[in-house]
């Protein structure tokens, strides 16, 4: 091994960047704390701006066979009474699709690539990162494992890519403690359920105090069901449990009841909910923006960087920028300093602005002020809130959140 990059964690962050490396011939090691790698978590979104980049390693076949092409976001008032609705991917016009996808499902397609294309021996399971020593020219990283036996490896740089518990970021900001909480408890689960607006349509009804979120993650079976992701969420301000643990498994019974009216002419969200296989319990949670993402021969990346509210669908996006940007970076001819400076400067504000925005519930605001307006329902949204404002809305987190059509369709072409 002649100093090659390590990557600490192998979510779907760390595995795209591993990938972008060794595209451009990086020798690269990547490091997992889980002994067994396992399919967990559900839905999550991917934007046009990453797919890009996915579909740029040779992953279009693969996300078209695990995931959904997104076509269309609606918001709706708790009523089931439209505010809102937007193409998304290929029909708005993006180069690339939106997909809905399988966390879990995701993690493991992006896994199977990385032992293929770089081997086997390249990918460390069981190996969880404890701590790191700089010499004058490499990091020495040492992991441990269920064993309990120490391992040190030697890099030229290393790539924190652990989540929001980032066990780095941790040593790095050791005031920092746990996660925000952000009031409200999300439920999620998937369930199989009637297709609806079409069979490719993400919506989301109700107010930032209790809100319906669903989206097909499969196409129809022989049934003619469709698997759903959903999220049921709720306001819950006085909360003391332990947040983050995304694997929290609960009844429906603890949320159920405040949707038990939800019945819309074109959705069933009771129906939906009773035939959840299993769902888990997920306290809404963030991290304040940092004031430094790179340390020497280290830097953070993904949600161990930026940890953001599940708000506009940016989580995993977002991570996958980062992945492009550094990789863009570690294959210029300069400094390692150059290097991470370039990447977090662009990044690091970029992402903050994200988190801050989804504090403020994101483009989804646009439910809260017709809740606001019009707590009784209404006839005609256009006498609540006017189009141009809810044009403004959708329009400037796309802004905020890069994924404008004119800037992803310019860039569409890039690679390296
Ligand atoms: C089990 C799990 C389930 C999730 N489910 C959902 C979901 O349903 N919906 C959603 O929106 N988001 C979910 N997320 C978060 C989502 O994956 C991220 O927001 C996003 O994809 C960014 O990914 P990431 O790779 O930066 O972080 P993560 O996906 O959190 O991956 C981080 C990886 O680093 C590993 N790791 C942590 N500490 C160490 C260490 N010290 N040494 C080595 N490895 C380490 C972790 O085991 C994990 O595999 C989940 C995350 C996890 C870990």
């Amino acid at each position: 091994m002649n100093n090659p990059i390590l990557i600490s964690g192998a979510g779907p962050v760390g595995l795209v960047l591993a990938l972008l490396l060794y595209k451009q011939g990086r020798e690269v090691e990547i490091f997992e704390a889980v002994k067994e790698p396992a399919p967990l978590g559900v839905g999550i979104n991917l934007l046009p701006h990453s797919v890009c980049v996915l579909h740029n390693l040779d992953l279009e076949s693969k996300l078209d066979q695990i995931a959904i092409r997104t076509e269309a976001l609606h918001y709706y008032n708790r009523f089931g009474q439209k505010i809102w609705d937007e193409p998304r991917g290929l029909p708005a016009g993006y180069d690339y699709p939106q997909y809905s996808i399988h966390r879990g499902h995701f993690q493991m397609m992006l896994l199977e690539e990385v032992r293929h294309r770089l081997g086997e021996e390249h990918v460390h399971m069981d190996h969880s990162l404890i701590s790191w020593q700089e010499e004058n020219d490499h990091i020495s990283v040492t992991f441990t494992s269920a064993s309990g036996k120490p391992k040190s490896v030697n890099g030229c740089a290393l790539i924190a890519a652990e989540g929001i518990n980032s066990s780095v970021r941790k040593i790095l900001y050791p005031e920092e403690g746990k996660p925000i909480y952000g009031g409200r408890i999300l439920w999620r689960g998937t369930s199989l359920a009637d297709p609806f607006l079409g069979g490719k349509t993400m919506f989301m009804a109700g107010h930032q105090d209790l809100k319906f979120v669903a989206y097909p993650i499969s196409g129809v079976d022989n049934n003619n069901k469709v698997l759903l992701n959903w999220i049921a969420e709720k306001s819950v301000p006085d909360l003391h449990a332990e947040v983050q643990d995304w694997n929290k498994q609960v009844d429906t019974d603890k949320f159920s009841d405040a949707f038990s009216d939800w019945n819309f002419s074109w959705v069933d969200i009771p129906n939906i909910i009773a035939s959840a296989n299993k769902v888990y319990e997920f306290p809404l949670s963030d991290r304040d923006p940092l004031p430094k993402w790179a340390f020497g021969r280290l830097t953070l990346i993904g949600d161990a960087a930026h940890p953001m509210y599940p708000i506009g669908s940016n989580g995993a996006s977002q991570g996958i920028l980062d992945a492009e940007k550094l990789a863009i970076e570690l294959g210029k001819n300069q400094s390692l300093f150059d290097t991470f400076s370039n990447y977090e400067n662009e990044r690091r504000p970029a992402t903050a602005s994200i988190v801050l925005s989804n504090r403020k519930n994101g483009p989804e605001q646009v439910m809260q002020l017709a809740h606001e307006r019009a707590p009784e329902g209404f006839i005609n949204i256009d006498q609540v809130i006017s189009r141009t404002e809810l044009e403004d809305i959708a329009a400037m987190y796309k802004q905020t959140a890069g994924f404008k059509v004119d800037a992803v369709n310019a860039n569409s072409s890039r690679d390296f």
